[in-house]
């Protein structure tokens, strides 16, 4: 070391993209990624790392490396989406009705690769690098990881994790300190009325009208609640009520997620939930409904750590230097479950931009059109190989000599 990260990903770019397209072709749900998980515990054992299973299809490759130091994890996510996909890609799904929709393929081959080089360079390591691939994210199995051991044996003391984005442009990296990801909530509401006919209205609680009252106040949460500073997205997604045009139904049934960009139950005096329910509640004494509220709280935020956000930050110089490739700012409303890892110690979940017009690469996430431009493939595994050397070795990789 130093060598040259930029030329080795350049020669196992093939490797990596038919990798990806591999994983494509053989999409696996959460819990299901047999295949997958089997493909990437060979790979790993053949460079020599020490592998074990967790939570089931999760696989943990341990790097030694020749100098004593910290442990640093790196986190792929191997499942893919229940999508029937319509790319038309050659390489496109041959199981019906499951697609790799997210960009996770894109993850496990990055790391993989990735796993190949830092191996080939061990002896100059200092420290070790836990390389975890994991099951299940888009159903939220890295709190599984973590209460099953994931963080020990050996204790990490650092974690990097990234999702190429189509909601960014190729050439494009992030790794902004702070909130990068939402907390999702996810609520049923059910209000409920009292039936009757639509000709005698005032023998009747109308659910229908109180609904619409519910959906418009609840949308001042976002105005007038919080501090415009604080990123708040209350959307509806399901509404269902009544059988015909001259009845009054008897209740009305909601379905929507609340998200934010920071950690409402740790903030007693910001607590959203509570607004919620006290905005829920007025509107029905109101209209003189009662109500039912139920949430389903999924991930907390992702927060990044400063000092590692600045590492990746500074290995991305690296990475971008010599080509037009920028670092943006980029944060979005969608969840993940990488949180519940970077809760326990410094981490920081960083973007690769992968959109590309002129490739079809710009739909968005979980759509049956979803493509990735592989070019960013290349940039995910030169950013985890260059951001690894620049947390556990503290040099500066690929710098032009001054
Ligand atoms: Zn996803
Ligand atoms: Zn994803």
């Amino acid at each position: 070391m130093p060598f040259d990260i930029k030329t080795r990903v350049k020669e196992l770019e093939d490797e990596l993209i038919a990798l990806r397209r591999d994983f494509h072709m053989h999409p696996e749900l959460g819990m299901e990624e047999h295949r997958t998980a089997g493909i990437v515990e060979d790979y790993l054992k053949g460079l020599g790392l020490e592998v074990s299973r967790m939570c089931g299809t999760g696989v943990i490759g341990l790097l030694k490396g020749g100098q004593p130091g910290k442990t640093l994890m790196l986190r792929a996510d191997m499942d893919a989406l229940p999508i029937q996909e319509a790319t038309g890609l050659e390489f496109a799904s041959k199981t019906p009705g499951v697609m790799h929709a997210c960009g996770h393929d894109g993850h496990t081959s990055m790391m993989m690769i990735a796993a190949k080089i830092l191996s080939e360079n061990r002896e100059s390591l200092k420290g070790d690098v836990k390389f975890v691939f994991q099951p299940n994210e888009e159903n939220g199995c890295a709190l599984d990881m973590v209460e099953a051991g994931v963080m020990q044996n050996p204790s990490v003391d650092a974690v990097m994790g990234t999702h190429l984005m189509t909601g960014m442009r190729i050439g494009t990296i992030s790794a902004d300190d702070g909130p990068v990801m939402a907390e999702a909530n996810v609520f049923r509401l059910t209000l409920k009325g009292l039936g009757g006919h639509t000709a005698v209205p005032e023998d009747a609680v109308d659910p229908i009208l109180g609904a619409a009252g519910v959906i418009q106040q609840l949308q001042a949460i976002q105005t007038r609640e919080l501090s415009p500073h604080k990123a708040v997205a209350l959307v509806f997604g399901s509404i269902h009520a009544g059988t015909a045009a001259n009845i009054i139904p008897d209740k009305v049934e909601l379905q929507g997620t609340l998200r934010c960009l920071f950690n409402s139950k740790k903030e007693p005096g910001e607590y959203l939930l509570d607004r919620f329910e006290r905005i829920v509640s007025g509107i029905c004494a109101a209209h003189r409904m009662e109500y039912q509220l139920e949430w389903t709280f999924h991930d907390p935020a992702v927060i990044n750590d400063a000092e590692i956000s600045a590492i990746v930050r500074s290995a991305a110089t690296d990475v971008i230097a010599g080509t037009d490739n920028k670092i943006v700012p980029y944060v979005t409303m969608i969840g993940e479950d990488f949180c519940r890892f970077s809760q326990e110690v410094p981490g920081t979940f960083y973007f690769v931009g992968v959109a590309n017009p002129e490739k079809k690469t710009d739909f968005p996430h979980h759509h049956p059109s979803f493509d990735i431009d592989e070019d960013g493939l290349a940039i995910g595994v030169e950013l985890h190989v260059t951001s690894a050397l620049h947390y556990l070795n503290g040099q500066l990789q690929n710098r032009p000599a001054e």
